[in-house]
């Protein structure tokens, strides 16, 4: 039986995963959350896993006290030290990462050093590092399974093929909650406008990249380390049903797609039971219920993050970095209400002007210079 930790367990994909597992043998050896230890109980009553890790050390004495109470011997540890434990357990097949931002670096390199296969959601971490993070991945004969709906999809149609032959991947975007809105009409925008996302129900960091486009940049340079791809050869098509989940062009002029409803849960399973396909009960499309399938080109002006990440994969070196970690801080900003919506690709823009970039940057590097762009960031945004 395959053995998995989960990073990320309490959050959207983390419970999602939850859900999948019910139905392939697999045993849950590790768990990991950030502050919610209420749900995270309910988990370990459920899943019965060796070791689980709380980012906070009160709420992990705290969930210590209650199980212990409970008769219940699963291990609590703590901070980032517990990720990594949890994230390299001895027995342990594959990690599904599912935690969100760069935060998931370090474990995830833990991981793959300790020879664990990689379930990665956690995309942060391949925009921040996908230079080092891929060949160490080959070094350590670990295999990388995207779980991203648009990777799994490009995953599955270079399934049997050859990718020395391919001449395009077109990755699709829903275009979010304010697709067709002029710069002027996204002056004013709120929240919880942001935070209304027409496909999908994510966590509110994915959901506000998404609103401003910023999860498809971040896709891009994802795509671009997971296939091992040139800037040129990615394109972006904006199809708002979301239900084509990216594509593949193959040099004879044919294209390949994946195609199924919105639902996270069957590239969640994919990442998990490669190359294998489990039998389960999801929705199945019904083609002739749906309408139109539309696409159009995404509005790079009004919408500068998608620009800003292809500008920072051609500027190369820490520029994604700073990337990343400057739409993080300015996202907290924005979920604070301390900065507006359009404040956001400026913030990333000032970062990445500000930088001065290192080419073939170490690991040290990286985490340096994530430091670097949250400390100017809040220097200059956060009153
Ligand atoms: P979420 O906010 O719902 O959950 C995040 C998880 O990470 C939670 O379990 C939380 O406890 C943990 N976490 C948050 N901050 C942490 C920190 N500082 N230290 C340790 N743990 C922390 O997020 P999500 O929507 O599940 O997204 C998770 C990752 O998957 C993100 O990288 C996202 O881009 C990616 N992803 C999500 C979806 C989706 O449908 N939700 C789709 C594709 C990719
Ligand atoms: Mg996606």
């Amino acid at each position: 039986m395959k053995k998995i930790s989960i990073l990320g367990s309490t959050g959207s994909i983390g419970t999602q995963a939850i859900d999948v597992l019910k139905n392939l043998k697999m045993e849950v050896l590790g768990l990991t959350a950030h502050s919610n230890i209420e749900l995270l109980e309910q988990q370990i009553y459920e899943l019965q896993p060796l070791v689980v890790a709380v980012t906070d050390h009160e709420k992990a004495l705290e969930l210590r006290r209650r199980l212990r109470t409970n008769l219940v011997e699963t291990k609590v540890v703590s901070g980032i030290e517990g990720l990594i434990e949890v994230a390299t357990l001895d027995e342990v097949d594959i990690v599904l990462t599912s935690i969100v931002g760069m935060v998931g670096l370090r474990p995830t390199v833990a991981a793959i050093e300790a020879g664990k296969h990689i379930a990665l959601a956690n995309k942060e971490t391949l925009v921040t590092a996908g230079e080092l993070i891929m060949p160490l991945a080959k070094q350590h004969g670990v295999m990388i399974y995207p779980v991203d709906s648009e990777h799994s999809a490009i995953f599955q149609c270079l399934q049997g093929n050859n990718a020395k032959e391919v001449e395009k991947i077109i990755l699709t975007a829903s275009g979010g909650p304010f697709r067709g809105k002029t710069i002027n009409e996204l002056r004013n925008v709120t929240l919880s406008d942001a935070l209304n996302h027409p496909n999908w129900s994510m966590g509110k960091k994915i959901t506000i990249d998404s609103a401003t486009l910023m999860n498809k940049g971040l896709e891009v340079i994802e795509a671009k380390w997971l296939f091992d791809l040139d800037i040129k050869d990615l394109e972006v098509v904006v199809h708002p049903q979301s239900i084509i989940h990216s594509m593949v062009l193959y040099q004879d002029g044919s294209y390949m797609a994946q195609l199924g409803q919105p639902d996270m849960r069957v590239p969640i399973q994919y990442a998990l039971t490669y190359p294998k396909r489990i039998k389960n009960n999801f929705q199945r499309l019904d083609f002739t219920g749906l309408k139109d399938l539309t696409f159009e080109k995404p509005d790079q002006g009004t919408f500068q993050c998608l620009q800003l990440a292809f500008d920072a994969l051609a500027r190369k070196g820490t520029q994604p970095t700073v990337l990343n970690a400057a739409n993080e801080e300015a996202v907290n900003l924005f979920l604070n209400n301390q900065c507006s919506f359009l404040d956001i690709p400026e913030i990333i823009l000032q970062s990445m002007d500000a930088h001065r970039n290192i080419l073939e940057p170490t690991l040290d590097d990286i985490l340096e210079v994530e430091n670097w762009t949250r400390n100017f960031v809040k220097g200059r945004w956060s009153e």
